[in-house]
């Protein structure tokens, strides 16, 4: 009995010092850290670039750069704008509209997309800049995923007259059935401050931005059209078609400002110059 006694007491004792030894050893769930990833979504000629810059350069030429991005976040992912549609990567020599902008895509969002593992269907949230056709090109692509927009550009999106505004309801009419979330100023995506929708009106009646504090490479603002090359926004130039060029001009000089008081990078998506010095997916930055 008391042999007995000792043989228990024994292989409770080690059963205690493999627990112990276990939970010691356990490390904590691998965090998924904020990433960052940018998408080649399409290249713009443009064929008159005095519309950017009004009363400059008339007739001359400019090459744009289209840039998408993706953030993966702990507690989920956010496809910020979704470029030209994937269908022009059947038209090499690119599809002409409105007489002046040349677009072509030589490789597909969803092809990138899936190059990194993040098909599809594994967005959770979509955020678009503005409605224009160089921003919801492939919106059709992420049905499940929640639109983040404001109420302005909503508004103008889904209202009576989208095309004074630029808009072309054909674009993105599968967002109508996305489920919606709509917004009326900033909003802090995953509530922890990493990821904010800037409200940045202007360009289109509900613009917006992005901003992403990354904890190795800073803080980074995603421009949407709040501007289109750097040439304009160190001259605080609006271009012609804008919805309200005196609004673009307030919205630039504050968000020079929330850049200056944030330590903040401008990633301007459109910039082909800047964007060559920016890695692309399937790199990322953290
Ligand atoms: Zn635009």
């Amino acid at each position: 009995m008391k042999k007995q006694n000792i043989l228990i007491r024994t292989l409770f004792a080690t059963a205690l010092v493999v627990i112990l030894a276990s939970c010691a050893t356990r490390q904590p769930a691998p965090e998924q850290p904020l990433r960052l990833y940018a998408f080649n979504c399409g290249v713009i000629d443009v064929l008159d670039i005095s519309i950017f810059k009004p009363g400059m350069d008339k007739r001359e030429q400019k090459t744009l750069a289209n840039t998408c991005y993706l953030v993966v976040h702990p507690e989920g992912t956010l496809l910020w704008d979704t470029g030209l549609p994937d269908a022009l990567v059947k038209i090499p020599e690119g599809s002409t509209f409105y007489d002046v902008f040349v677009m072509r895509v030589t490789k597909t969002l969803a092809a990138q997309l899936k190059e990194i593992d993040y098909p599809p269907e594994t967005i959770n949230f979509l955020g678009i800049s503005h409605m224009h056709g160089d921003h919801v090109g492939n919106a059709d692509l992420f049905p499940q995923a929640t639109l983040l927009i404001q109420k302005e550009e909503y508004d103008a999106a889904f209202g009576a007259s989208p095309d004074k505004f630029g808009f072309d309801p054909n674009t993105y009419s599968s967002l109508r059935s996305n489920p919606v979330k709509i917004l009326e100023g900033d909003y802090d995506v995953f509530g922890d401050g990493s990821v904010m929708i800037k409200r940045t009106l202007g360009h289109t009646p509900g613009h917006q931005a992005l901003y992403v504090k990354l904890p190795q490479t800073g803080n980074i603002l995603l421009s949407g059209d709040l501007v289109h090359f750097t040439d304009n926004w160190v001259h605080k130039r609006a271009p012609s078609f804008n919805f309200d060029k005196e609004r673009t001009i307030t919205t630039m000089n504050e968000v020079e400002q929330f850049l200056q008081a944030n330590q903040a990078t401008l990633w301007i998506q459109h910039d082909k110059e800047q964007n060559a010095d920016i890695r692309h997916s399937p790199a990322y930055y953290e």
